[in-house]
């Protein structure tokens, strides 16, 4: 006889077995920078300097990030540096991303947030410029269902306060926004959550584009959108994707950690 169980109890039986079998190694918060930023390099997100990748450090009101003139494929845990809130340099050799100015204004606002990730990827470039927001409408992509601000109009560089503003305000309680005419924001509780999510955003703005080549975008039904959502979100899934890119970043070059 067939085993019919309610889904509720599959949902549990896999968050158990997650807890019990994904494990990651013990990575310090510089070495998850470092490779969130080769992580997201080999996933096509480097636009030369642009785009930034902060993490709270352990004292209130300090963060970890690449330092300036580095590109993501030249991240390495030796240099991420240590800033305060007001950008200045407290730890590393190196310079602290004027960039960064608009993170901070995410940071102050959102308590839980604990990593943010911003690039420039040419999907999301791309969608960014046609004034449509992004499209959750594929289970692989549904994390951004409900959960993906759109700001419509571009503020200018974001090295200012003001821009600061506008871009918290937008983004809300949401974990991810689209950025018009810029580019993509992951604000999240884990480095492992922001960078996932922004490979899954590039993914999702890529399936946009391509199923806009051949007309309108049929919409998920809500209950089954939000079910998919908060499964793709299950943390241990989370940090299983992370290491599973993270081992392809490290087949490639090991001194990522160093
Ligand atoms: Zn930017």
């Amino acid at each position: 006889m067939a085993i019919v169980r309610p889904k509720e109890a599959y949902h549990e039986r896999t968050t158990r077995e997650m807890s019990a079998h994904l494990r990651t190694p013990e990575w310090s918060t510089r070495q998850k920078v470092a490779l969130a930023c080769r992580i997201l390099a080999d996933e096509g997100h480097e636009s030369a300097l642009a785009g930034q990748i902060t993490v709270r450090a352990e004292k209130p009101g300090t963060y970890w990030m690449l330092s300036f003139g580095l590109g993501f494929d030249e991240a390495q845990a030796a240099n991420i540096v240590l800033c305060d809130d007001d950008l200045n340099l407290l730890e590393g050799d190196g310079m602290v991303n004027p960039s960064n100015r608009f993170h901070l204004w995410i940071y102050r606002h959102r308590p839980s947030v604990n990593a943010i990730v911003h690039t420039h990827p040419p999907y999301c470039s791309a969608l960014s410029i046609t004034g449509e927001p992004l499209e959750a409408a594929h289970m692989d992509t549904a994390m951004f269902y409900d959960d993906c601000a759109y700001l419509p109009h571009w503020p200018g560089p974001p090295i200012g306060d003001e821009e600061g503003e506008i871009i918290h305000n937008a983004l809300g309680d949401n974990r991810s926004i689209l950025l018009a005419h810029h580019g993509q924001l992951c604000a999240c509780t884990t480095i492992e959550e922001a960078a996932v999510l922004s490979i899954f955003i590039e993914r999702a703005a890529r399936m946009q584009l391509l199923a806009r080549a051949l007309g309108p975008i049929r919409k998920l039904e809500p209950a089954l959108a939000k079910e998919a959502h908060d499964y793709r979100l299950k943390p241990k899934a989370v940090g299983a994707t992370f290491h599973y890119f993270a081992r392809r970043v490290l087949r490639k070059d090991a001194g990522v950690l160093e």
